[in-house]
C-alpha cells in the first residue's frame, strides 16, 4: 500500500473536494472527472480515491478498485456516447511513460479517431 505524499497531491485534493473538478462519475472508492487539458472531445480521468502512486505501486489488495476503474470507464464511455465509435484507455506509468501526476489515473479518450502508435 503506497503512502500518501507529504504534500497533498492534486488528485487527492480533487477526491476530497478541496479543489474543483467536473465530476462525471463517482463510486465509493473511485472518481471520474474531466481532464483540465483535454486531448480529445471526450477526455476523462478515472482515479482511485485512495492515494496510489502509479501502476508500479499497485498491490494485490488493490485488485477490486483496479477492476472497478475499467468497468467505470466502460460505463462513462457508454454514457458519454463514445462507446460505439470506440475509445482509448491509457495509463501512463513513471517518467518514461509520461506520467506527470503522481496519483494513479486512467485516461479515457474518445470522440475522434486516435492515431497509433503514440509518440
Ligand atoms: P499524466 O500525464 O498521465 O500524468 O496525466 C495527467 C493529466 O492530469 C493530464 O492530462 C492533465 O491535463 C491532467 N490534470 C492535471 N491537473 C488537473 C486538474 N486539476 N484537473 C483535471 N485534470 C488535471
Amino acid at each position: 500500500m503506497s503512502e500518501p505524499p507529504s504534500e497533498r497531491c492534486i488528485f487527492c485534493s480533487i477526491a476530497l473536494g478541496e479543489i474543483p473538478a467536473t465530476i462525471v462519475h463517482e463510486e465509493e472508492h473511485l472518481l471520474a472527472f474531466r481532464d483540465l487539458n483535454p486531448q480529445a472531445p471526450e477526455h476523462v480521468l478515472l482515479i482511485p480515491k485512495r492515494h496510489i502512486l502509479s501502476v508500479d505501486s499497485v498491490e494485490d489488495d488493490d485488485q477490486a478498485v483496479m477492476g472497478r476503474l475499467i468497468l467505470a470507464a466502460r460505463d462513462v464511455a457508454r454514457r458519454q456516447g463514445i462507446a460505439e465509435g470506440g475509445y482509448r484507455l491509457v495509463v501512463n506509468v513513471g517518467e518514461d511513460g509520461g506520467q506527470s501526476v503522481g496519483h494513479l489515473h486512467l485516461h479515457l479518450l474518445g470522440g475522434r479517431p486516435l492515431s497509433w502508435p503514440p509518440g
